[in-house]
């Protein structure tokens, strides 16, 4: 029977990135996948600039919109906006963005099967054996979860539920809107976290982030007050709630060949929920660790690989505990000009928060080079 290099379980942004660079590296993927693309994700669909320098392609094909400026607001109440001479933000319809990548991916040679389902995985010395819903079996050297926020295959491998952060949205077509509304955040709405407004081509995505969804519980009636006053409309479509897994670097237990990346891991950051970057980021450094081991064990290889974005996620982790424990004070602090400066150059410049934090600190706000051969537009 073949024996796959790596079959990688599901095709969302972490799986693609994964199976895109091991396919191109050369090694012999099988990516899997519940559903057939394009499908719908739950999603604001806000690709940051560092996620858009992580890819290895350009997405413009499906940029719906792109912003220069973000509303930062606080409550119902005061508001400013922020601006700056390069893009901050691409913002995309998931369906579109992840039917996109997963047919780049499939370019680059990694073969694609549609599946009902794992029954039971087997980690053994030199590889693992796959069991899926119908008894098929398949042999892999190593084996990625990428099966997002509520991961069976995580369940089955026996590693932590992460911390489940939680995002609530809707689609508020253009033509029901009394109001015009920039890319924008507003903080305190919800505790522990935000609304939204992210503009697109025909519709408005908005939506209510929390981290903390047992001591504040996301309403729909919370969404519909703040529509009404963001966009002078309750008529919202599609309106539902799903979960953001963050606590990056989860482990599933003595595994030397099986590992989980982006949602499926923990590794959405806390303070935004922004999980693309770091579904990318994991996916790509699974992929590096994994060649590098040329078939051994690889669990050391793959965690020192996760190490800066594990790192970067918890000080994500930190900087929510300080800014939403702090507001309306940090509100009030963030629009001081070099803090405001240098958030928005590090997002036009595509860095992670700890090198925002890094630049600020050295009172070095301009953007870096970019770091990237792929053109926004
Ligand atoms: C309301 C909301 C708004 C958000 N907005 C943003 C945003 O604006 N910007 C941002 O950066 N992040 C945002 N996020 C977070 C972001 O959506 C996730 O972090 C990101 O999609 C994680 O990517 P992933 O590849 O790990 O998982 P996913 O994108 O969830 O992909 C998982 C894949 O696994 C497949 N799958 C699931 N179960 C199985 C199974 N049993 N067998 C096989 N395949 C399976 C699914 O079909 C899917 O294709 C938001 C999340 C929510 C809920």
């Amino acid at each position: 029977m073949k024996t796959w290099d790596v079959i990688v379980v599901g095709a969302g942004p972490a799986g693609c990135a994964a199976a895109y660079d091991l396919a191109a590296a050369g090694a012999q993927v099988l990516l899997l996948d519940k559903a057939q693309f394009p499908r719908p994700k739950l999603c604001a669909g806000g690709v940051t600039i560092k996620a858009l320098n992580r890819l290895r392609y350009s997405i413009a094909p499906v940029v719906q919109e792109t912003s220069r400026s973000i509303g930062v607001g606080l409550g119902y109440s005061r508001r400013v906006a922020f601006s700056t001479n390069a893009p901050v933000c691409a913002l995309v319809v998931r369906a579109e963005f992840d039917a996109f990548c997963f047919e780049k991916t499939l370019a680059k040679g990694a073969q694609f099967l549609q599946i009902g389902g794992i029954q039971a995985v087997k980690e053994g010395a030199d590889d693992v054996l796959v069991t899926l819903s119908n008894g098929s079996t398949h042999h892999t050297r190593y084996l990625l979860a990428a099966d997002g926020a509520h991961s069976p295959l995580r369940k089955l491998l026996g590693a932590d539920k992460p911390h489940m952060a939680v995002g609530l949205e809707a689609l508020v077509p253009r033509q029901l809107c009394k109001k015009d509304e920039i890319f924008r955040f507003d903080f305190g709405v919800i505790g522990q976290g935000y609304a939204w407004v992210f503009p697109k081509r025909d519709h408005f995505n908005v939506g209510l982030y929390t981290r903390d969804a047992d001591r504040f519980p996301l309403e729909k009636s919370a969404l519909r007050e703040y529509t009404r006053f963001s966009l002078g409309t309750e008529t919202l479509e599609d309106l539902r709630g799903f979960p953001i897994a963050t606590g990056a670097g989860l482990r599933v237990p003595n595994a030397e060949r099986c590992f989980l990346i982006g949602d499926a891991g923990g590794y959405a950051e806390q303070l935004l929920g922004e999980g693309i970057h770091n579904a990318i980021a994991s996916g790509q450094n699974a992929a590096s660790a994994l060649l590098a081991s040329k078939g051994a064990p690889a669990s050391h290889a793959f965690f020192e690989a996760q190490g800066s974005l594990i790192r970067d996620a918890r000080r994500c982790t930190l900087a929510a505990n300080v800014f939403y424990g702090m507001l309306p004070v940090s509100h009030f602090l963030l629009q001081a000009p070099p803090l405001r400066e240098a958030l928005m150059q590090g997002f036009a410049g595509g860095r992670t928060l700890s090198q925002c934090v890094k630049a600020l600190l050295k009172f070095q706000p301009g953007c870096p080079p970019c770091q990237t051969n792929t053109p926004l537009l």
